[in-house]
């Protein structure tokens, strides 16, 4: 019998692949209105950029800068998701609505 097993690549995280890696993680949760703008210089063309914010979407990190964005910035990004999330509700409830009405 022929072994057809292929060797699969390591599967990596996206940590992994983080620009990160090695830097000073102080450096990522700066004091209260102190300036981001060393961290972010990290950030840009972090290939896991996205990865990067979107887990700290997920996991509701309230601190430090992730995927080049700060505390607020990801906020804001919450509040507008929550809100298409909203519109998009009211965009399918609004047709049955309409049809429970008209009996
Ligand atoms: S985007 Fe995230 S993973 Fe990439 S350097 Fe910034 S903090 Fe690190």
């Amino acid at each position: 019998m022929t072994d057809r097993s292929v060797e699969l690549p390591i599967r990596q995280n996206w940590q992994d692949l983080a620009n990160c890696l090695g830097v000073d993680p102080d450096l990522f949760f700066p004091e209260r209105g102190a300036s981001t703008r060393e961290a972010k210089e990290v950030c840009r063309n972090c290939f896991v950029q996205d990865d990067c914010l979107e887990y700290a979407l997920q996991n509701g990190e309230k601190f430090g800068i992730w995927g080049s964005m700060s505390e607020r910035e990801r906020r804001r990004i919450r509040r507008q998701r929550a809100l298409r999330l909203v519109e998009e509700a009211e965009r399918v409830e609004a047709p049955a609505a309409e049809r429970v009405a008209a009996g």
